[in-house]
């Protein structure tokens, strides 16, 4: 999630930081993850877990790219995949698969939240990187698996971003699509 004047609920009010606070007081949940494909890197967000271990927050984003701030922070439950502008699609997936899948894997989510940015989108105007909505399905199937794995399917799923309506509508139906079970 972005910190930014852009979008006034996820300005003021982190909504997947409030649903993961929430979640954590049930008793069957003791530990969750936030993922954050999101082009801008999810700074509010570290800023509230990064000295929570029992929340895993896991962060692609155009690197460098505003908003710079605890990009390089140093905590075992924070993890960062900062991403080169005009990168190919490889160098995401990369990053899912070498650094979220195995963080996931260790820390065992009773619970996953996403914090479902779209304007990664090629198609986006608001930064530079190269996905599209089979990257979005994509990484919305590796967390599907561990859902299943660790989290009893308990997914969470926010749009937080996506400013070209076409490819973010596209986007948006590819990731509804793989939560939904099509
Ligand atoms: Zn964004």
């Amino acid at each position: 999630m972005l910190n930014t004047t852009s979008r006034w609920d996820s300005a003021f009010f982190n909504n997947v930081a409030i649903g993961a606070c929430h979640a954590l007081l049930h008793e069957d949940i003791q530990r969750v993850a936030v993922l954050d494909f999101d082009v801008h890197h999810c700074n509010g967000t570290v800023d509230i877990f990064k000295d929570r271990p029992e929340v895993l927050v896991c962060s692609t984003f155009q690197h460098p790219y505003y908003p710079e701030r605890y990009t390089t922070i140093d905590r075992p439950n924070i993890i960062n995949c900062p991403i080169p502008a005009h990168s190919d699609n490889s160098v995401f997936r990369e990053a899912i698969e070498k650094q979220w899948i195995p963080a996931l894997e260790a820390h065992k989510p009773d619970m996953i939240f996403i914090s479902a940015g779209f304007d990664a989108h090629k198609e986006d105007p608001m930064a530079d990187l190269n996905l599209d909505e089979e990257d979005y399905r994509w990484v919305t199937q590796q967390i599907m698996a561990m859902a299943n794995k660790h989290s009893q399917g308990r997914i969470v799923s926010v749009l937080e971003g996506g400013y070209n309506p076409v490819s973010l509508a596209f986007s948006v139906q590819a990731h509804l699509e793989v939560l939904a079970g099509f």
